[in-house]
Parts: structure tokens; C-alpha cells; sequence
């Protein structure tokens, strides 16, 4: 009998123990493993080109960044990965301009995949940051956050997700402008995604018309935030709600975002060999408006299941 006990509880940490690793494989291992491969792909680089005016594209094949030239200085949108950077750099060359040029330096949210490099195109260009007040302390912690999902803290405590912090040197809030001689952006606080995302937007000069630019800030949730309960952030409804409404009151011709296939980069890109005008194919107010569609459909199928997975606990 005491010895049929003992197996049975031998039996029983054994299965613990199984279950426990197995977890990790699956919760932890697996993951960090997927994203890794998935970092190595998004770091390729991309050729530079300019997509119209005074804007060009400076991205890695997968995360963006956008350069927008003045004759009294650049203005670098966002930073892609820690090893992102160094493509940003080679870009910028390749297109003829001095990255030491680069005076203005903006964020559209501070996760690892879009800030990871500011901090390298800081000391390289010698530029000034500005951050959103909601991102600031985010981006100064190198992505560290109290208000992440645990999971996701826990890749950054690891120093996976983690990267080098870059020096903020201004704030802002919405509704902000930021001048360098004849460029001005209006930064427009698009929450949701984290409190301080911020969509940018800008005009462009095509010959001797003016285009409307918007850099969007993502507009996805970010995995194990709560629509519902939202402890970690609270005001996240409201945000995604202001946030839809906010982007489909801008006046845009162009979209750019954070993650290149999401704007259409690559077939924009090869579309120009045979436009009339290889800034035809980038001028796409009807895509601006289904990216938001699809992001606010997400939501409301995000929010609906969360909504009946929490009154089914009360049943
Ligand atoms: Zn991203």
C-alpha cells in the first residue's frame, strides 16, 4: 500500500516535471526559437529608392524606415531592429546622403522591432530624439515596460527583446509639430497598439502637386493585452476607438507603415517600372482606408470574443 503511495506520487511529480518542461518548450523555447528565425529574416536588407519628393524608403526587408530630406538637415522616421540599423545606414549612403546629416530623429511606438536601432542612429548621425510622452520612458528602459504582457517582459529581461536604449531629447504631445527648415510633421497620438503610438503625417511635393503622407502607427493589439479588463492599459478601447476615427479623418494620398508588406512596399515598388509616374503606384487612399477596415474588423472580433469569454466565468 505505502509503497503503491510513493509510486504513485514518484508517477505524479514525473508527470509535473513533464508537463513543466514540456510548458517551457512550447510556451517559452518554442517562440523565442520561431522569432529568432523570424528577426534574422525581417534584418535582410532592402534596396533604398525614393518614393516620391523628398521621401525615401531606408528600411530592412520587413521593418520600415523612411527618410525625409531638407536642405537643413534629414528627418529619420524609426529605427527597425537593434541590427537594423547598420542597413539604415548603408541606405542612406547609398542614396548619396550623409547620415551625420540626419538632425531629427522620430519613433512611431517603442517596441524592439522599431526602436531597436535608434539608438545606433543616434550616435552614427548624431541627431536629436523625439518621443511621445507615453513612449518616453518605454524607449529610455531600452523597451522595458511594467505594463507589458509578462510573457513578453520576460524576453526582455532575458535581453532578447531588449535593446539599447537611445537618449530622449524632446517630448511631445499630440498634435505636436516638428520643424527642420521647410519639413513639418504633425504627430498624432494612435493608441491602441501601446498608449503612445504615434502616426505621423506630412506633405510631400510631387513636381507641382502636394501629396498627403501618413506613417500609421501599427494598429494591432498586442498579444495578452486585455480589451476588456485592461489593467495594464487602462483607456485601450477608447484608444483603438479614437484612434480609427482619428486616421480616417487625415487627408492621405500615400500610407507607409511599420512592417513593409503591410503598405504593399515590394509591389509598389515594382509597380513604378511600368506606372506613367513611378509615384503613381504609392498613391493609394483606397488601401489606406481597407488597412484600417481590416485592422478595426480584428478588433471588433478581438473585443466580441473577449467580451463572451468573460461573461461565460458569470454563467
Ligand atoms: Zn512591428
Amino acid at each position: 500500500m505505502e509503497r503503491k503511495v510513493i509510486t504513485r506520487r514518484a508517477l505524479g511529480a514525473v508527470l509535473v516535471v513533464g508537463a513543466a518542461v514540456a510548458f517551457s518548450v512550447g510556451v517559452i523555447v518554442f517562440p523565442m526559437w520561431t522569432s529568432a528565425i523570424d528577426r534574422a529574416r525581417r534584418q535582410q536588407s532592402a534596396e533604398p529608392f525614393r518614393i516620391v519628393g523628398n521621401l525615401y524608403y531606408v528600411g530592412g526587408s520587413d521593418v520600415t524606415s523612411f527618410l525625409l530630406t531638407g536642405p537643413e538637415g534629414h528627418v529619420l522616421i524609426d529605427g527597425g531592429y537593434a541590427a537594423t540599423a547598420s542597413v539604415t545606414i548603408a541606405s542612406i549612403a547609398t542614396l548619396g546622403f550623409d547620415i551625420k546629416d540626419v538632425k531629427v530623429l522620430l519613433n512611431s511606438e517603442p517596441l524592439f522591432d522599431h526602436a531597436g536601432g535608434l539608438s545606433a542612429l543616434q550616435e552614427a548621425s548624431g541627431g536629436e530624439l523625439w518621443a511621445s510622452e507615453a513612449s518616453a520612458e518605454t524607449l529610455a528602459a531600452g523597451g522595458d515596460n511594467r505594463d507589458l504582457f509578462l510573457p513578453m517582459r520576460a524576453f526582455i529581461w532575458a535581453g532578447i527583446n531588449r535593446y539599447p536604449a537611445p537618449r530622449i531629447d524632446h517630448r511631445f504631445k499630440d498634435g505636436a509639430r516638428i520643424r527642420l527648415g521647410p519639413i513639418e510633421l504633425t504627430a498624432h497620438i494612435t493608441g491602441g497598439h501601446s498608449p503612445g503610438c504615434t502616426s505621423w503625417s506630412f506633405p510631400v511635393r510631387d513636381g507641382d502637386r502636394e501629396l498627403q503622407v501618413v506613417r500609421v502607427c501599427t494598429l494591432t493589439r498586442l498579444p495578452g493585452t486585455s480589451l476588456v479588463e485592461p489593467q495594464r492599459y487602462p483607456g485601450i478601447r477608447a484608444d483603438f476607438e479614437r484612434t480609427f476615427r482619428v486616421l480616417r479623418s487625415l487627408p492621405v494620398d500615400i500610407f507607409l507603415t511599420g512592417h513593409a508588406r503591410e503598405f504593399g512596399r515590394y509591389r509598389k515598388f515594382l509597380e513604378r517600372d511600368t506606372a506613367k509616374n513611378p509615384v503613381d503606384p504609392f498613391i493609394d487612399r483606397e488601401g489606406y482606408l481597407r488597412y484600417i477596415d481590416n485592422a478595426e474588423d480584428t478588433f471588433r472580433q478581438e473585443l466580441a470574443e473577449q467580451q463572451q469569454s468573460f461573461w461565460r466565468r458569470f454563467r
